[in-house]
C-alpha cells in the first residue's frame, strides 16, 4: 500500500472515531486540556469536512471574501424574507467564537449579530469578565433571520453550517461558545435540557464547545444572571489555563 494512501486511511479512520464521538460530552479534565493543548488551532476534521463541498465559498481566504462570496445566499426561503444577511462580526483570529442560533429584528435591521438588548448584555458581561466584543468573533448558525424569531429549521441548518464551518475554518479559534438551549443542541445534534447541556464541555469538530444561556434569557430572568457571569468566567478560566 502506497504512504499515500495509508495516510488517506489514516485519516478516515479517525474521522469516523471522531464522528462517533461527537456527541459525546468530554469532560474538563486535566488530559483534557493537556490534548487541546498539544493539539492546537487544530481545524484538521473542518477542512476535511470541507474538503467533499464543490462550492466556492469553500475556497475563501478570508472572512471578508467568503462575506462577499455567501451574502446574496437564497439556498433557503429565508434569503427571501430577511432584510440582511449576518454573518459575523469581531476579530477575524479570535481565539474565542460565541455562536447563537439566529439573527433577532435589531440584528436583522442592522445586519450585525447580538446588536439588540441580548446583545448589549452580552457586550457588556464580557466586559465585565475582562474581554472586549472587539477581541472574540460573535455569529449564529443561521446567517438569516426565521419568520418571528421561530427555532431554525433542520433544512436550514443543513444549508447555512457548513458557512459556520467555513468560518471556524478561517478563524481557528480555540473555545466555541454556543448561546441557548437551541445554538448548543443544533451544534451538537442533541434535545437536551440547558442545565444539562451547561453541565460538560463538548467537542465540536476537535474544538472545546461550552454551552450557555442565551442572553436573552437573562433578560427574562435577572436572577440567573450570576450564573450566567459565572459560566463564562469559567470558561474564561479554562481559556486562560489553555493558552498558559
Ligand atoms: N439572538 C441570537 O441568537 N442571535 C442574535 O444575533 C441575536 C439574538
Amino acid at each position: 500500500m502506497s504512504k499515500e494512501i495509508k495516510e488517506l486511511l489514516d485519516k478516515i479512520e479517525d474521522f469516523f472515531r471522531y464522528q462517533e464521538e461527537l456527541n459525546l460530552p468530554v469532560f474538563a479534565s486535566e488530559s483534557t486540556s493537556e490534548k487541546t493543548k498539544a493539539k492546537k488551532l487544530n481545524t484538521e476534521f473542518i477542512d476535511y469536512y470541507l474538503k467533499n463541498i464543490e462550492e466556492d465559498f469553500v475556497k475563501a481566504n478570508s472572512l471578508s471574501e467568503l462575506d462577499a462570496m455567501i451574502n446574496q445566499c437564497q439556498k433557503c426561503p429565508l434569503g427571501k424574507t430577511r432584510t440582511k444577511f449576518v454573518f459575523g462580526v469581531g476579530n477575524p483570529a479570535a481565539d474565542i467564537v460565541f455562536v447563537g442560533e439566529a439573527p433577532g429584528a435589531d440584528e436583522d435591521a442592522q445586519g450585525e449579530p447580538f446588536v439588540g438588548r441580548a446583545g448589549k448584555l452580552l457586550t457588556e458581561t464580557l466586559k465585565k469578565i475582562g474581554l472586549q466584543r472587539e477581541e472574540v468573533y460573535i455569529c449564529n448558525i443561521l446567517k438569516c433571520r426565521p419568520p418571528n424569531n421561530r427555532d431554525p429549521l433542520p433544512q436550514e441548518v443543513e444549508k447555512c453550517e457548513p458557512y459556520l464551518l467555513k468560518q471556524l475554518s478561517l478563524i481557528k479559534p480555540r473555545i466555541i461558545v454556543a448561546l441557548g438551549r437551541i445554538a448548543g443542541n443544533t451544534l451538537l445534534r442533541k434535545n437536551e435540557t440547558l442545565t444539562n447541556l451547561r453541565k460538560n464541555i463538548y467537542n465540536y469538530y476537535d474544538i472545546p464547545l461550552f454551552i450557555t444561556y442565551h442572553p436573552a434569557a437573562i433578560l427574562r430572568n435577572m436572577g440567573l444572571k450570576t450564573t450566567f457571569e459565572e459560566d463564562l468566567i469559567k470558561m474564561k478560566n479554562y481559556y486562560d489555563n489553555l493558552i498558559q
